[in-house]
């Protein structure tokens, strides 16, 4: 179910513009709008959970599914080969802003550990 005024509802609804990279039956990948790498894609589940954890807890499969498809948009990217980071900032203090689950795809110039 969306969420009334989460932004990544709104994107997956289509009601706030986004460029969309992949289209898949349970998830949507779109460009960050603040790229932290040359690819720097954003995996979001069409249904609305707040995070990693909760997707987890409820058991959803989702992780799974973002993973398959992040790893999908890597190849289309062309990093899968070189290598991609995948992230998912779960809590306020790990630097999540937006509240609707969505796993940050990074790839296309030497990544930095640990990361900042
Ligand atoms: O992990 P976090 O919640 O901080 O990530 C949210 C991401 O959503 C940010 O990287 C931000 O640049 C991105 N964003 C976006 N399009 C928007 C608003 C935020 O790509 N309209």
């Amino acid at each position: 179910m969306a969420h009334e005024d989460c932004l990544f509802c709104k994107i997956v609804k289509g009601e706030v513009p986004a460029e969309i990279v992949r289209e898949g039956e349970r998830t949507l990948a779109f460009r960050d709008i603040n790229p932290q790498a040359p690819t720097h894609v954003l995996i979001v589940p069409r249904e609305h959970h707040a995070d990693a954890a909760a997707a987890a807890a409820e058991g959803t499969g989702l992780l799974d599914q973002i993973t398959s498809d992040a790893h999908e948009v890597a190849l289309a990217e062309g990093i899968a080969e070189t290598g991609y980071r995948l992230v998912f900032n779960t809590g306020s203090g790990a630097g999540q802003t937006v509240f609707h689950l969505h796993a940050h795809l990074l790839g296309g110039r030497g990544l930095n550990w640990p990361p900042g």
